[in-house]
């Protein structure tokens, strides 16, 4: 498909994914909500302390089940970082709340929690901080902010799974909070996420809201004799067979978190010297947070010089790329009344920063083939 010989991810078997795969075959569960989404249900309230963990067909998803258990309606304001993927805002635009942007902090990178307050309207329905690169959003000042005006928090916790921010668990901080895991993802089944639910008030209609507006859930807990139509919902159920994949890769969650870590720190420790010479940034991890490995970026000088690494990376056959497009400046930003020079941090980093490759099977010779690339480029 390319000729990178380093790419930019690559997925990996990291333990028992086709024997997992295989028994759902043999025992004949291959829909949803069985034997294997059980087990990742459990393991994510168990590993995260969280009420309630239901596994869908995306974080996406997860999000836009999000908008519907808040009962998001035309005309709420949603507060979202203009730093982010496009999920995080269209899954509220899709129930017709106007996005309210936010700038980021320059140091991590994360919805300035110090603009957050000047955002809230009596309009606002509810705040969407997301954990970039899986360094916690100050989830202290939010919360403190959103209890002050009554607003629920729904994380993007999109980077975040086993990160913590003062010592807990990111996803746990938010009534609601979404996970991904898709193939760039620390951990994955190719297409999925999941919903965790930190209100017990909202976890019945969760349930429905997944199940296409049905109280099948009850059905086969014996609670109701039939099941039926009762709310409105959607088709957001993992397939058993992306559940038994998924379940084997959390079964591994600490060897994936360990190569991550040492992945990242190898590439902070080897670029150091070079990043200070050149004037580049380097990720900004508080003391108070416990980051969850998802990613490893430099900032550079310039758009100019961003676009030169990226190109003399492509040269030694090593993918290297960039994101997030603010979404105030995208098409669909701008027909919402987006314009240059709003959200200036995020349209400073937008154009500097630069991911390296970065995946769970990355050996220490690609690793070193990356780090020489970088340091002979002459920034
Ligand atoms: C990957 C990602 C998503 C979307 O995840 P999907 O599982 O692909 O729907 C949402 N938000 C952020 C911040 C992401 O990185």
């Amino acid at each position: 498909m390319n000729d990178y010989s380093i790419p930019f991810n690559r997925s990996s078997i990291q333990g028992r994914e086709l024997e997992h795969i295989f028994r759902t075959m043999t025992i004949g569960q291959i829909a949803g909500n069985q034997t294997y989404s059980q087990k990742c249900h459990a393991f994510l309230e168990q590993s995260l302390q969280v009420q309630k963990a239901m596994v869908t067909t995306s974080c996406t998803h997860a999000l836009e089940m999000s908008a519907l258990l808040l009962d998001i309606q035309p005309g709420d304001e949603v507060i979202v970082p203009s730093f982010t993927f496009v999920s995080t805002a269209n899954a509220f635009t899709l129930r017709g709340a106007k996005i309210i942007f936010s700038d980021i902090r320059p140091d991590t990178l994360n919805l300035d929690e110090r603009q957050l307050e000047g955002l809230v309207s009596s309009r606002t329905k509810a705040i969407v901080p997301v954990h970039y690169a899986g360094v916690g959003c100050e989830m202290g000042v939010i919360g403190e902010i959103a209890a002050r005006h009554g607003l629920p928090v729904v994380e993007d916790n999109a980077h975040g799974l086993f990160g913590k921010f003062r010592g807990r668990w990111l996803g746990t901080f938010g009534c609601l909070a979404a996970q991904s895991f898709h193939e760039t993802k620390n951990i994955t089944c190719g297409e999925g996420g999941a919903l965790l639910i930190n209100d017990p008030r909202l976890i019945e209609r969760a349930e429905i809201i997944r199940e296409k507006g049905t109280n099948r859930s009850r059905f086969f807990r014996g609670q109701v004799d039939k099941y039926s139509w009762v709310d409105i919902g959607s088709s957001y159920v993992m397939s058993d067979v992306l559940a038994a994949f998924l379940f084997a890769q959390l079964e591994m969650w600490q060897n994936i978190q360990a190569q991550r870590e040492r992945i990242w720190k190898y590439y902070d420790q080897h670029l150091r010297d070079w990043a200070r010479e050149h004037g580049i940034g380097q990720p900004v991890v508080p003391a108070h947070c416990e980051q969850s490995f998802h990613m490893y970026y430099l900032i550079m000088p310039s758009l100019e010089r961003r676009q030169a690494l990226i190109s003399f990376l492509k040269s030694r056959g090593i993918l290297s790329v960039f994101h997030y497009v603010p979404l105030h400046l995208s098409p669909m930003g701008m027909r919402m009344g987006g314009r240059k020079g709003a959200y200036p941090i995020t349209e400073d980093r937008s154009d500097r920063l630069v991911r390296l490759p970065f995946y769970n099977s990355l050996n220490t010779d690609n690793q070193d083939r990356v780090i020489r690339a970088v340091q002979e480029f002459d920034a």
